[in-house]
Formats: structure tokens, sequence, C-alpha cells
């Protein structure tokens, strides 16, 4: 290891010093056996004509990809209702929420988002040079206070985020509240809505994200083909905004930053065949989603209503101590020390074995 040889050094950003760490689920040791229910992650294995389109993809690696993945993006443009102008894609839509950041944000100036939410937000938000504000989410039912996120609202907020289904904790926002949300929020702030479990999603009073783009130029959708598409492992995620921001957020992306074969594998998931197919193992999780939380209700547990493929339980205290026993039989859970843990819908046994653990802690 290279060990500096003198005290003066170059500093760190104090923004970087003080960045809190990505915690990631855990991960499934070497040579043991356990259900990894800690990254939200889609548990089936990826399609025989995306494996096809990767392995065919591989024998292309010595050249670079096309740099702004035109015929992804004119996929995804057709996939989502819009234009190829509305779209940009990065590496994973955590790194598309980057660049997002960085096309608006200037030193100090207000981030809101909603707290406890997706780990990455405090983050991103620090990294583009921002000013984090948190917004404590409703703590009975884990929904997102958007009146008081609307307070929170500063002639220094330039962007506000909207987690929806929320990770971790599961419910999504509603058309009614969003839109006076949106009516409170200045015509310049940017409303940034995440919709990573947008596909899981059933509950009949969320407005549909397109529609809410047409009314509102200040608001930009971020989707991924992480979660419902299963390819977390490849990275592809998207934007979709009016054109004028689109180029913005495009020409801070980092080039090249969608892999060759994250473009074929994602072409190769939109494909009509591939993607109903896909969606069919969407319906089965949210079957199983329904049978989980049903079962745990049986169990006696309070539990937020959840869109996503996770469940969320409010432990407090506890917390750490029941993500240990849960790894020590077998369920690797994702906890958030002293709040709450997390726990994925995954394959039928991963969520029995889950389920057997949970009755224990009744
Ligand atoms: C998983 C997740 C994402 C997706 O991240 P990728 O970088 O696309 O894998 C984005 N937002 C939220 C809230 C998530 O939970």
């Amino acid at each position: 290891m290279l060990t500096p040889v003198e005290e003066a050094f170059v500093p760190l950003r104090a923004a970087v010093s003080a960045l809190p760490a990505y915690v990631p689920g855990a991960r499934v040791a070497a040579g043991s056996q356990a259900w990894k229910l800690s990254s939200n992650e889609n548990p089936y294995p990826p399609l025989p004509s995306v494996l096809d389109a990767i392995a065919r993809g591989a024998a292309e690696v010595n050249r670079y990809p096309d740099m702004y993945a035109g015929e992804l993006v004119e996929a995804l443009a057709s996939h989502t209702g819009v234009a190829p102008e509305n779209v940009v894609v990065g590496n994973g839509s955590v790194a598309v929420l980057a660049h997002v950041l960085q096309a608006v944000v200037e030193h100090g100036d207000e981030v809101v988002f909603p707290w406890r939410s997706f780990e990455a937000y405090p983050i991103a938000v620090a990294v583009a040079g921002g000013k984090a504000v948190m917004v404590p989410v409703e703590a009975s039912t884990g929904r997102l206070d958007l009146p008081a996120m609307a307070a929170a609202v500063t002639p220094a907020t330039r962007v506000v985020l909207v987690c929806t289904p929320n990770n971790p904790t599961g419910p999504a926002v509603h058309a009614a509240e969003l839109e006076t949300f949106l009516a409170a929020v200045p015509r310049d702030v940017l409303v940034v809505v995440d919709e990573a479990y947008l596909e899981f999603v059933r509950d009949p009073e969320v407005p549909d994200g397109v529609d809410l783009l047409r009314r509102h130029q200040n608001v930009v959708l971020l989707r991924t083909l992480s979660k419902a598409y299963g390819l977390a492992g490849l990275r592809v995620g998207y934007a979709v905004a009016e054109p004028r921001l689109a180029a913005g957020i495009r020409a801070v992306s980092t080039p090249f930053g969608v892999s060759h074969l994250a473009q074929v594998a994602a072409l190769a998931s939109l494909a009509p065949a591939a993607q109903s197919e896909l969606l069919d193992r969407v319906d089965a999780l949210v079957t199983e989603r329904t049978r989980v939380t049903e079962s745990l209700r049986e169990q006696g547990w309070d539990l937020p209503d959840t869109q996503a493929n996770f469940v969320w339980f409010g432990l407090g205290e506890p917390t750490a101590q029941r993500a240990a026993e849960a790894s020590a039989a077998g369920v690797l859970v994702r906890p958030f020390a002293g709040d709450g843990l997390r726990v994925s819908i995954g394959e039928t046994e991963a969520n029995d074995a889950f389920l057997r653990i949970a009755a224990t802690w009744r």
C-alpha cells in the first residue's frame, strides 16, 4: 500500500471527506449457501435470449460502445412513449441521478429529499456540491410527507427528489398529492421522480410519470433496468426529461457510460417477446409480495403498504440483531442500523425461509 510520506498531502474536498458510506446489501460468501434478499434484485436469471445477446456482444468488446447508445435510446423512447430527445441513458440510474444533479446544482444549492429513502441520495447530493435538506417520511405509514417537502423548499432550493415507491419503506405517492405538491413548487425547481420500482406498482392511485412530464416541464423521471428487467449487474438506467434539460444531462454524462454488453442486453430485454416474459416474472413477484405481506400480517406484523419488491420492518433498536439472526438462519436482509430492516421479495423458497424467521420474532 502507498502511504503518504509527509504530513502535507492533497486535501480532499470537505464534502468528500464527510461523505456517508454507501452500504451495499450483504453478498453470499464464496462456498456458502444463503438466500440473498438484501439488494432488491430480481431473483430470476437472465432470459436465454438476453444471454445470447451478451455472448454475441462479448465478441465485439475490443471496440468502444455506441457513445450515446442510439439504438437503445430509441428503444427506450418508444417503450416509454416519448421521443429519443427526451431520453438520456447512463451506467445505472444512480449515475444518471448524479448527472442530473451535476447539470443543475450550483455549489451550495439546496436539494430536498425524503428520509429515510434511497441511500445514494445524500452521497449524490454532496458530491454535486449541493446541500441536503432531508424531510422525514411519516413514521407510521412510511409514506413521503409531500406537504412537508413542499414547505422545505426555499429560494435556495434547486432540486427535490421524490422516490416512488420509496426505498426502503415501500409506499408510492398518489396522483392527487403529487399534483398538489407540483403546484406548490416553483417552476424553476427540478422535481426528480425516481421510479426504480415502477413495474411493481399495482396501486391504481399512482400517477403516470410521462403524463406528469407532459404537463410539468420541471419534472424528470428516473428509471432503471436493474430491478424489473433483472439487469442490475450490467448497469443501465435512464432519465426522461424535456429536450433542453435532457441535452444538459447528456452533456455532463460520462462518455461511453453504458457498456456495449449493457446496451445489447437492454435491447434484447426490450424486444417484445422478452419484455412480455419479463413482465410475467414481475407479476409472479407481485403475487409473491401479496402472499408474503399477508402471511406477515397473519403473524401480527403491522407493515407499511409496499408497491415495490421489498418489505420494510421499522424495528428500531433491535434491527442489527435481527439482521444477524436472519443471516445466521441463511437469509441475507438489509439492516439500516437503529431504524429498520428491508427484506426483498425473492424466490418462493427464499420468502418461505424468511417467513419462518419472522415468525420467531413475534
Ligand atoms: C435500485 C434503485 C435504483 C436503481 O439503481 P441502478 O443504478 O439503476 O441500479 C434507483 N433508485 C432507487 C430508489 C433504487 O432503489
